[in-house]
């Protein structure tokens, strides 16, 4: 992907009457509420916005955008990078009725038309969803062992023989 960094603010009515696409990164720094909410942002956000005209004549975005976050992992409580990856598509719309009119698949971005659109906003909005609501390390990762005993199926957890490991080593 390019590293050309997208500008701050775009006039996104123009952009879609003229279906134009913007396709390049928002720097870590530019990521503050993403930042706040986890252990540190930690790659610049790739994105890419299509702005265009819908067979009804709606003004519309479409997002992809992936990034990355240390995020800590509720088992352990150690952090750990999470990979975040996620696509919206949104309409432009400039007064309440026309956000109600929007089929189901279109979310509303409340804009006039000649408002500028913060284009970090929008996609810091996006991997904000990705976040996972409890992070926790891929099976098998995690720094906590949880062995919990014989459980229900009255099975003997396995206990390891030291000798095991170096077996595998060969
Ligand atoms: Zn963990």
């Amino acid at each position: 992907m390019s590293n050309f960094e997208l500008p701050d603010r775009v006039n996104p009515y123009q952009l879609a009457d003229k279906k134009s696409e913007l396709s390049g990164e928002i720097n870590a720094q530019r990521l503050k509420r993403l930042d706040d909410v986890t252990e540190g942002v930690t790659e610049s956000a790739q994105t890419t916005l299509s702005f265009d005209l819908d067979d009804s004549g709606r003004r519309v975005i479409t997002g992809h955008v992936q990034g990355a976050a240390d995020v800590l992992c509720q088992r352990c409580l150690k952090a750990f990078n999470y990979k975040l990856e996620g696509s919206f598509n949104l309409a432009l719309v400039y007064y309440d009725e026309m956000a109600k009119a929007l089929p189901a698949h279109l979310d509303s971005l409340l804009l006039l038309p000649d408002e500028p659109l913060d284009v970090a906003s929008i996609v810091e909005d996006e991997l904000l969803l990705c976040l996972p609501m409890h992070a926790m390390h891929p099976e098998g990762e995690c720094h906590i062992e949880t062995h919990f005993g014989a459980d229900e199926s009255g099975e003997v957890p396995e206990r390891a023989n030291p000798f095991d490991v170096l077996k595998d080593l060969k």
